[in-house]
Parts: structure tokens; C-alpha cells; sequence
């Protein structure tokens, strides 16, 4: 069903191509009749000392009053004294899951053509801690945490995706047969939440086998489950499986029910401000927002008028082989509205 009462959601449009897909997805939210208010934030040229971060403390505060926001990709300034842009959205909004579909898109060829899957990653510590140090020269050491809080939070938000969005099974990754107490404790926490979910088929699953099974039959998955850095690399792993970066969306969820969506893809400076990005991962973002807003019949209208377009074949961008801009690219999706 569809609200019709207007939300206000964050928008940053991000740098390099970024500003360029968030106005095709401004243009394709409008011409669906999405009920949305964009509030748009851009990075700051200055760090910020409230956040230590080109991120404005109004940016983090927008999302956190609105929470619900869109994320163009951010291309972190080098230098001294801040904080990445995305670790800073990160810890600020207590981002503990990273959810990314991966899924075949008919009409569109790869080397799979029947893989629907769900990563869902832990996004807060794991050997992401930022605990490193040199113990002597030529010694340096590393510290991964495992939480049982940070543990049953993604567990549980795992579940519950499976039975709120109709799957059947949840597969933990890990490699628990070495790293025994970190991973041991996480799949402890994933056990106990599997218990509440007898409808849930659950299993573990080691993750060298998962890679070979993953780049043999993908299919064989459904929703995944895993720590930070395992849930880095799969969920790229992933998103090679059916097309590449251009197409694979994403959503971080956050403490008191923040989502914010964001393309897997950075900036792309090599065709910044040429009209040659493929809006198709932010546009999906943008359906993932939706859905997480219960407005479902904007999200399928509009997730079928870009499935629609890519498969038709006449109008896609360079990376998916055609030759369209961006403007046409969006164009041909209003027009499947
Ligand atoms: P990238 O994703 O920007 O680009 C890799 C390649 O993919 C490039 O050839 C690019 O043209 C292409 N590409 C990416 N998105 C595309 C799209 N939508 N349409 C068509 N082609 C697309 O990765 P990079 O070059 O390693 O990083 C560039 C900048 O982006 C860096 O500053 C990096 O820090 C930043 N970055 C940000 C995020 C984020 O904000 N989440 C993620 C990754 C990288």
C-alpha cells in the first residue's frame, strides 16, 4: 500500500558523477508521483570540528531527524586531521548492517542468470575496529572484535529481513574452524536467533567453501549473513555475479530505525560531469528506500520501469554496452512510467 502523506528524506548527491544520478533519480521520483521531499546536504569544503569530518553536523542531524536518506558516492579529501566521510556516517548514525540484493536482471546477460540473494553485512567492528598497531620493529598487530551485542543486532536484522521479505533460509559465513572465539561467538549469537525462527531454515556455512559455491551455483544461496570484513568482500563478489558495479544498490541500517541507501560505486572521475554514468545503482537504492518506507507500489513501478529499459535494450548507458547518456538513459525509465 502507499502513504501519500509527504516525507522528508535526506539527499546527498555526493561528488564526481554524483550530483548527475541523484538528478536522475530526483527526476524519476517525481515523475512516479513518489511522495518525497528531497532535504539535499552536500560535503563540505571545511572539516567541520563538531564532526571532525568534511560532514557537516547539520548533515548528520538531517538524517537522524529525517532518518531516512539517499547517498551519492563521497570521494574522501586527502589529508590530515578527518575522519573518512563514510566511517563518519558510519559510527554518527550507528550504521550496523549493510544490506545489498543482488540479482539477475532479465535482459541483461551474465555468466548466472538465476541468482537472487541477500548479503547482509556487519558494519561496526570485526578487524574494522581501527585497532592497529606496532608491537616492535617489523611486528605489527591487529585487533578483530566480535560482540555479542554487535552480533545478535545483525543476526536479528537478518531474521527478520527473511521473514518479512519472504525467504526461506539464512546461511551464516564464517571461519570459525580457525578463528575460533571471534567467529565461534558470532555464530553463537546468529544460533540464538535462529531458535526464535523456526520458519527460517538456517545453516553455516565456511567461507572458502562459500566462495567456490557462490562462483559455481549461486543460486544455492539466499539470505547471507556475516562479519564485516567477510561481508566486504562477498557482497562485491556478489555484485561481479550479476553485472558489476553500475547496477548493485545498497542500504545501511541504522539504531532507532535509520536507513540510509547508497550505490555500491564511488565517485567515478573518469566520466564525472560527461553524462555518462549509469544512474541504475542509486535509482535502486532509491527503490530499496522506498520499500524500507512501506511505499511498495512506487518501488515496484519504478524497479520494473528500469528492469523494463535495461531490458528493452535501446536505451543503457556505456558499461552495460550501449551508447546513451545518462539524460536518455533516465528519459526512456520516465517514459516506462
Ligand atoms: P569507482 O567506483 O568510482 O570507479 C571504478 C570504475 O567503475 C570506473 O571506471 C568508473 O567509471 C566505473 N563506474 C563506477 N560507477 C559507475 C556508474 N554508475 N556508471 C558507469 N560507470 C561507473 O571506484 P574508484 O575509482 O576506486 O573510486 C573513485 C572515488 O570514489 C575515490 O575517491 C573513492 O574513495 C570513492 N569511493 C566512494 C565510495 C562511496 O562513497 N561509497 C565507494 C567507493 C569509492
Amino acid at each position: 500500500s502507499s502513504s501519500t502523506t509527504p516525507i522528508t528524506a535526506t539527499l546527498f548527491p555526493g561528488d564526481g558523477i554524483g550530483p548527475e544520478i541523484a538528478e536522475s533519480v530526483k527526476k524519476v521520483f517525481t515523475t512516479a508521483g513518489v511522495p518525497i521531499n528531497w532535504e539535499e546536504h552536500y560535503v563540505s569544503t571545511e572539516i567541520d570540528p563538531r564532526t571532525q569530518s568534511f560532514l557537516t553536523w547539520e548533515s548528520l542531524e538531517s538524517v537522524r531527524r529525517n532518518k531516512v536518506g539517499l547517498k551519492g558516492p563521497m570521494a574522501t579529501p586527502i589529508g590530515k586531521g578527518h575522519r573518512s566521510l563514510n566511517l563518519t556516517l558510519r559510527k554518527e548514525l550507528n550504521l550496523y548492517a549493510n544490506v545489498r540484493p543482488c540479482y539477475s536482471l532479465p535482459g541483461y546477460k551474465t555468466r548466472y542468470d538465476d541468482v537472487n540473494l541477500i548479503t547482509i553485512r556487519e558494519n561496526t567492528e570485526g578487524e574494522y575496529s581501527g585497532l592497529e598497531h606496532q608491537v616492535v620493529r617489523g611486528v605489527v598487530e591487529s585487533l578483530k572484535i566480535i560482540t555479542r551485542q554487535a552480533s545478535l543486532r545483525v543476526a536479528e536484522y537478518a531474521f527478520h529481513y527473511a521473514k518479512t521479505h519472504g525467504r526461506e533460509r539464512v546461511s551464516a559465513i564464517h571461519k570459525a574452524n580457525i578463528m575460533q572465539k571471534t567467529d565461534g561467538l558470532f555464530l553463537k549469537c546468529c544460533r540464538e536467533v535462529a531458535e526464535k525462527y523456526p520458519e527460517i531454515t538456517y545453516e553455516e556455512v565456511v567461507i572458502d567453501n562459500c566462495c567456490m559455491m557462490l562462483v559455481k551455483n549461486p543460486a544455492l544461496f539466499d539470505v547471507l549473513v556475516m562479519p564485516n570484513l567477510y561481508g566486504d568482500i562477498i557482497s562485491d563478489l556478489c555484485a561481479g555475479l550479476v553485472g558489476g558495479l553500475g547496477l548493485t544498490p545498497s542500504c545501511n541500517i541504522g539504531e532507532d530505525g535509520v536507513a540510509l541507501a547508497e550505490a555500491v560505486h564511488g565517485s567515478a572521475p573518469d566520466i564525472a560531469g560527461k553524462n555518462l554514468a549509469n544512474p541504475t545503482a542509486l535509482l535502486l537504492s532509491g527503490v530499496m528506500m522506498l520499500r524500507h518506507l512501506k511505499m511498495n507500489e512506487q518501488a515496484e513501478q519504478i524497479h520494473s520501469a528500469i528492469i523494463n529499459t535495461i531490458a528493452e535494450g535501446k536505451y543503457r548507458t556505456a558499461d552495460l554496452g550501449g551508447s546513451s547518456t545518462t539524460t536518455d538513459f533516465t528519459k526512456a525509465i520516465c517514459d516506462h512510467l
